[in-house]
């Protein structure tokens, strides 16, 4: 997420169908790791989804198929969307099915942001969910406002298995999101009047008439992607196909009221060819981003896809820098978000900066540093009176506000990276951020990864790594 500051290709999916044939597939091209141990393979999201604007309405329909880790008795997953109305009753779920047979489940945790089912197979499951999702009328991630409805964080989302289901609830602080790569294959059907901003490609957009009124059904494809966001409205749009490596990359910009649509279609395409040549190739076919409305936050982050709030015009091309950089630091490389997000925090908002530096804007570079150095040591003088808490590796629940967050995951996490570029120097800093991004690209790094690859390098920066995150004073 960008934070407040003070300052077809066209192809017929026949889903069901290709589904278990990708299944088969993605078993039999299984990765191993170096011990020869199978790789499990990437969850695979099937959603075939209504959205009905006047009622402000999903009705979806959803297929995970996933494989069920040897040690799990139950499959979790998050419904975030119960955390966007103060009742906890934004999802209404009709029905779960594993492998076609209807089950119960249990919904648990803090905003009825968790679902359970207990499972008595074994290998991959098919779970199915019907669901409503009635959006509320709020600029968020999930809400709808006057000229376009935010569709995200409404879908059953797998959650992370790391010997056991990690069930860490919604937090209305930072981006509680913590997610395996996973494949979606989406079909959405709408007015046909809404434009469709989405994560990955839209591979077809077949219009037809019912009961007298006009609609579409957009496809899209988004693989290898952490989470999926689609926005919807009355959107203008400018695209552009980049070059990387011999690769197109497709990149389009929906905006509703921007003045300068191609200066900011300019900056993500210059943001990506940038950060391309300096950590390694973006790692997807297509990036989207849209001017949405977002209350607190300059932006936020989806698996290719962005949402950028409108604001001052200099505040709004560094959102659209930072959300690209998340692509490599969350997109590409993940972390876990709810305890280690200064990870891909700290270093999106580093990049934001570096992006001058790299592009020979030392002076922009260096006063973007030393503003945020100056803003952190304000908030420091003022809060360590009342307990400010300075420890960066710790939950999402234990902030005591969002300024607090922001403190400790943008600022000190950008000044982290800024004392690793200054002490190895700007060459072997982009060398191991590289050697980061290769090593760890969609899976999930921890501290200890990003200490790896700086020891590729020839420096061994663990030991200031723990200190920084783990100091509580400053
Ligand atoms: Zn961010």
């Amino acid at each position: 997420m960008q934070k407040i500051m003070t300052h077809i290709k066209q192809k017929n999916f026949l889903w069901l169908a290709a589904l278990a044939i990708v299944v088969a597939a993605t078993l039999a091209l299984c990765a191993c790791d170096k011990d020869g141990k199978r790789q499990a393979m990437s969850p695979i999201y099937d959603l075939n989804m209504q959205y009905d604007p006047a009622a402000h309405l999903i009705s979806a329909r959803q297929e995970v198929l996933f494989e069920l880790p040897e040690d799990a008795d139950c499959a979790v997953f998050h419904i975030n969307a119960n955390a966007f109305s103060d009742d906890n009753d934004v999802i209404d779920i009709s029905a779960v099915k594993i492998d076609r047979k209807t089950v119960d489940f249990e919904i648990y945790g803090k905003n009825k942001t968790l679902l359970k089912i207990p499972c008595e197979t074994s290998g991959i499951v098919d779970v199915c969910f019907e669901f409503c999702v009635r959006l509320p009328f709020e600029n968020a991630r999930l809400g709808y406002g006057e000229n376009c409805a935010a569709l995200n964080c409404f879908y059953p989302s797998l959650a992370v298995f790391d010997g056991e289901w990690r069930d860490d609830a919604y937090e209305n602080i930072g981006d509680p999101f913590f997610c395996e790569c996973s494949d979606f294959y989406v079909t959405l059907t709408l007015d046909s009047d809404l434009e469709v901003a989405a994560s990955g490609e839209i591979v077809c957009s077949l219009p037809f008439e019912k009961d007298g009124k006009s609609l579409k059904t957009v496809e899209i494809c988004a693989e290898k992607i952490r989470d999926l966001g689609i926005v919807v409205g009355n959107f203008f749009s400018v695209s552009q196909t980049l070059s990387i490596e011999g690769e197109d990359v497709d990149v389009s910009y929906f905006y509703l009221s921007d003045e300068a649509p191609l200066e900011t279609l300019e900056r993500a395409a210059s943001a990506i060819e940038t950060f391309s040549q300096t950590f390694g190739p973006y790692p997807y076919p297509s990036f989207c981003f849209a001017e949405v409305p977002l209350d607190g936050a300059g932006g936020m982050e989806y698996g290719a896809f962005a949402t950028i709030s409108p604001s001052s015009r200099e505040y709004f091309l560094d959102a659209v820098t930072h959300e690209i950089a998340h692509q490599w630091w969350y997109g590409a490389v993940g972390n876990d978000q709810n305890n280690s997000a200064w990870m891909d925090e700290g270093l999106s908002e580093f990049c934001t900066y570096f992006y001058y530096r790299v592009t020979g804007d030392d002076e922009s570079f260096s006063r973007a540093i030393r503003d945020i150095f100056l803003s952190y040591n304000d908030f420091l003088s003022v809060m360590r009176p009342v307990g400010f808490n300075a420890e960066m590796q710790r939950p999402l629940n234990s902030y005591l506000s969002n300024g607090e967050y922001v403190a400790v995951n943008y600022q000190k996490g950008a000044l982290l990276f800024d004392h690793l570029y200054n002490l190895v120097g700007e060459k072997k800093f982009v060398a191991a951020l590289g050697e980061y991004f290769r090593a760890n690209k969609f899976a999930v790094a921890t501290p200890s990864s990003l200490a790896a690859a700086f020891k590729t390098q020839g420096f061994d920066v663990s030991a200031i790594i723990t200190s920084w995150i783990n100091n509580k004073d400053k």
